[in-house]
Formats: C-alpha cells, sequence, structure tokens
C-alpha cells in the first residue's frame, strides 16, 4: 500500500514533467517553421521503419487510385524484383497502405512486413523457390474412426461463445496494444485449460522480441500435442489472432474482430476441445497456432516459420483459418480454396476430405494473391500449406467496429464446417487413434554416482502415478535401465545404495532419457 502511493506520487511527478517538456517542445516547435514537410520528419523518426513486400501490379493499381482521389499516398519503392517491391514505409504509410489493399482488394493483410531490408530481399528470394507442387507426403481418408467421433461433437455454441468473448472482451487486440495482450493471455489459458488432464500437450507462448522483425508486445500462443509414433513429424492447425482497426480509429479504435479472425481462433479452439473430449491421441505432433500481428504484414507467422525453417522443424501440413463465419447473401460457395501461395496436392487432399466428411457443402476455388494471411508465411518458406475461406465474398466490415457476430446473424453456423474441416484434418493427416491401449514406450536409464564413481548393486525403484513400482540394481559401474516405459506418463525415481538414500527424481516421460543420474554430493 505505502509502496503504491510512492509510486504513484512519482508517476504524477513524471507525468507532470512529462505533459511541461511536451508544452515546451510544442512551444519550440511552433516558433520553428512547421511545414508539412519536418512534420513528417518527426513521424519518421518517432516510428519504427519497415520494409513492406507486395504484389508490383496490386501496387501500381492502389497508387493509380490514389492519385485519382488525391490522396497523398507516396511510397519510397527501394527495390523491385520479381514481380515483388519492396517498400520503406513508416507505421503510418503500412495503414496506408494495407486499408487501400482492404479497399481496392477486399484482403486482410495483402502484404508482407520486414524488420530489414535485407529480410525483404530474403523473402521474396524465398517466395521464387517456394513450390506449389511438392507431395510430400501420401495422403489417405481412412480414419473415420476416430474423425467421425469428432465431428458428431462440435458444437455452434461453443464456436459462438469463443467469437463473442474474443470479440466484445477487448475493445481491440491490436498487436502493439496492451488488450491486445490481455487477448492472447486469455488464449493461452483458454487452451491450456481445455488441454488440463493430457500430459501430452503444453500450451506456450512465442515472444516477437528478438526477431529481425519489428519488436512487439503481443505474443503468438503455440499448443503442442506430442506426436505418439511419429513426434518429430508436425502438422500445424493456425489463425491470427490479432485485429486492427483501419477506418480512422487509430491504434486503440475499436476492433471486434468476429470474423477477423475471433472466428478462425474458434474455429481452432473447438477442434482443440472435441480432441481432448474424445482422447484423440495423434501419431504425429499436432501444433495449434494463434498468430500475433498478421494485420500489420504477417508479421507473428512468418517469425514463427523461419524459426520453424532455421531449425530444420519437419512440418508436413499447414492450415490456416482466417475468416470462416460470414457467408455472404445468395452464397453458393460454402467454402472457397485459396489455389495461389498454397499447396495443390494438400488442396486436392483438403477438397477429398471436405467431399468425404461434409457432402453436402459446394466448394469453390479463389485467389488472394501476394501476403494475404499467414499461410503466405509459410508457404514462402518452402513449406506446405492451405487456406479454406469463408467464401468468394468475404465479410465486408471487417477491419471496422461493425465486424461483429451480428454480421452473421448472431450464429456461427458457418464457422462450424470449418471446425469440422480441421477436425477432419487432423485426424487424416496426423492421424492417431481415441483408443490407446498401449502406449508407446522409450528406455529410462542412468547411473548412481558417489563423485565420480558408480555405486554397484543400488537399489533403483520407477513409480508410475497409479502406484505401480519397478526396481532394479545399478551394475558394477553404478549403470541402470529400465525398459519399456510408457510415454506420456510422470514417474518418480528413486535410488538407495548400502549407505546412502539419494533425492527422487519426478520425470515427465515424453521420450527417451539416458541422464537420469542420481548424485552424492
Ligand atoms: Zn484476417
Amino acid at each position: 500500500m505505502t509502496r503504491l502511493s510512492i509510486f504513484r506520487k512519482l508517476s504524477f511527478q513524471y507525468f507532470a514533467l512529462a505533459i511541461s517538456s511536451i508544452a515546451v517542445a510544442l512551444i519550440i516547435l511552433g516558433s520553428i517553421k512547421s511545414s508539412a514537410e519536418s512534420n513528417k520528419d518527426l513521424q519518421n523518426l518517432n516510428s519504427d521503419i519497415r520494409w513492406i513486400t507486395v504484389d508490383e501490379s496490386e501496387l501500381n493499381h492502389i497508387q493509380n487510385v490514389s492519385e485519382n482521389t488525391n490522396s497523398h499516398f507516396n511510397l519510397k519503392i527501394v527495390e523491385k524484383r520479381g514481380g515483388i517491391s519492396v517498400i520503406e514505409a513508416d507505421e503510418e504509410q503500412t495503414l496506408d497502405l494495407s486499408r487501400n489493399m482492404h479497399e481496392e482488394f477486399h484482403k486482410c493483410a495483402g502484404f508482407m512486413a520486414h524488420g530489414t531490408l535485407e529480410a525483404a530481399l530474403h523473402s521474396i528470394e524465398n517466395s521464387s523457390l517456394a513450390d506449389s507442387t511438392q507431395r510430400i507426403v501420401e495422403y489417405t481418408i481412412n480414419n473415420q474412426v476416430s474423425v467421425n467421433p469428432m465431428i458428431a461433437e462440435t458444437r455452434e455454441a461453443n464456436i459462438r461463445e469463443t467469437i463473442t468473448r474474443l470479440s466484445t472482451d477487448f475493445p481491440t487486440r491490436r498487436y502493439n496494444q496492451p488488450t491486445g495482450v490481455d487477448s492472447a493471455n486469455w488464449i493461452k489459458n483458454r487452451w491450456a485449460a481445455l488441454a488440463a488432464g493430457r500430459n501430452d500437450i503444453t500450451v506456450e507462448f512465442f515472444n516477437h522480441t528478438y526477431s529481425s522483425l519489428p519488436a512487439f508486445s503481443q505474443p503468438s500462443v503455440i499448443l503442442t500435442v506430442r506426436g505418439t509414433n511419429f513426434p518429430d513429424e508436425v502438422v500445424v492447425l493456425g489463425g491470427h489472432q490479432d485485429s486492427i482497426n483501419r477506418v480512422g480509429g487509430g491504434q486503440t479504435g475499436s476492433a471486434p474482430g468476429a470474423d477477423d479472425d475471433a472466428s478462425g481462433i474458434a474455429s481452432l479452439t473447438e477442434t482443440i476441445r472435441v480432441m481432448v473430449a474424445k482422447n484423440f491421441r495423434p501419431q504425429r505432433t499436432v501444433k495449434f497456432m494463434a498468430y500475433a500481428a498478421e494485420e500489420i504484414g504477417l508479421v507473428g507467422s512468418q517469425a514463427i516459420a523461419a524459426n520453424f525453417k532455421s531449425r530444420g522443424v519437419n512440418v508436413i501440413g499447414v492450415l490456416q483459418l482466417d475468416m470462416t463465419n460470414y457467408q455472404s447473401p445468395g452464397a453458393i460457395a460454402d467454402i472457397a480454396i485459396t489455389t495461389d501461395l498454397t499447396n495443390a496436392p494438400q488442396n486436392a487432399f483438403l477438397r477429398n476430405l471436405i467431399a468425404f466428411y461434409q457432402p453436402t457443402l459446394v466448394v469453390a476455388d479463389d485467389t488472394c494473391g501476394y501476403g494475404c494471411s499467414d499461410h503466405a508465411a509459410w508457404h514462402n518458406e518452402g513449406f506446405v500449406a492451405s487456406f479454406p475461406f469463408e467464401g468468394i465474398n468475404s465479410n465486408p466490415t471487417i477491419h471496422s467496429p461493425s465486424d461483429t457476430l451480428a454480421q452473421s446473424n448472431g450464429n456461427a453456423n458457418h464457422a462450424l464446417k470449418f471446425t469440422n474441416i480441421a477436425v477432419a484434418y487432423l485426424g487424416e493427416l496426423a492421424k492417431g487413434s481415441s483408443n490407446i491401449t498401449t502406449a508407446a514406450s522409450v528406455k529410462l536409464s542412468g547411473r548412481v554416482l558417489e563423485g565420480r564413481r558408480g555405486i554397484s548393486r543400488a537399489r533403483v525403484s520407477l513409480s508410475d502415478a497409479s502406484g505401480a513400482i519397478r526396481t532394479t540394481l545399478t551394475n558394477p559401474s553404478g549403470y541402470y535401465q529400465f525398459t519399456d516405459v510408457a510415454v506420456g506418463e510422470i514417474y518418480t525415481l528413486d535410488a538407495q545404495s548400502k549407505r546412502y538414500k539419494f533425492t527422487p527424481q519426478v520425470v515427465n516421460v515424453t521420450e527417451e532419457l539416458i541422464d537420469l543420474n542420481f548424485y552424492l554430493h
């Protein structure tokens, strides 16, 4: 209490100081020539410059439109390569670009932002190498026994509830606003609560503070389900968590983003819920992702995709859900499969999945252009990605205070179709089963040591959560080993020699462990 009031007093003094400094600065500025040019320079100094990559012909179109409407939309093009332009822009110019992209092409993003010119050029080089036809797995549809019960469990009301929370509890989920961090925490907590009781699932933040892209406070959220048979093969299902107001509301302007993209996050959240409810254990590792900062140029997903590529993570497929809950009046198609900057074999698999599991849905093809959503970040890094979209005609209210659930008649019926696509993709690409009778097993081993010397014939015991105990004795060099230890369980290891009792170790077994040593200090 005391500390708080001192802190308040101090912050008030700093506040007063700051106000008077600003006043002095304004007076000085006012006395100097206050041309538009110098103001612009000031703005540039105060905002982080970023390098934007954008489709050259789309940029030309936007610049022509801007000239016609007499707006001041001057962008500094620093490089052109292979049909892509690199622009040096500050935050205001980036927003101008995104507003125009949205107005002219009805895109969610439509460009990619980079922290350095080098990164921007590297991105262009990557995109020229990306292969849209590579087939890295054999696609099969043979896991109905797992998928059908999960699809039977998906509920519109749950999706609606998540959309409602995300679009009404946070005035904006913008990447650089405190409420955009609050919403990231909400998603992480929600996913962790759904995964409670499953020790093969972890939920964590992916922070965006260190990469070559502009740093910001909103973290991405990643939920990982460890694969039972092929843990090194990774299936990704993602959507973006941030929202934005591009209709003059500024940084703090109302941005409910109910369709864009609370609907995608809600579709994924319901997928996680039914996966846990049906105790589905994927053979391949599955990662659900809520990307930060998509709206300012796919910044969150680019950082993650680049990180995964540099670590050599074997991602075998990516599904993007961005805008799943608006079906325009009179629309014939339920789902539009994005055919550009995606993978053709996986798109064909997606069409087959829809035909098999939701045969009444009408599927069409569409394109969405350069950098239109997070799938493009993965595609750019050479990964297999697909993007099923809410229709040929998208929601006209996105990026405004009107992007609310009311635009979808207050229900999540359309988004439910996308949850079922995600469930089918999960069950048929990651494979796996809801009836695990024998878990994968591994070896646990280590030494019992006094200093550097192994202790012979020490008794080591391994007990599981149910209290079942196995014991073994160390060999003359102090080594012990347990085979056939089921993964996904928590065990307590005890060691005792003739003379000493060692500190027990609690181990969450997810893989073979060879260094479970007991030391006598
Ligand atoms: Zn979006």
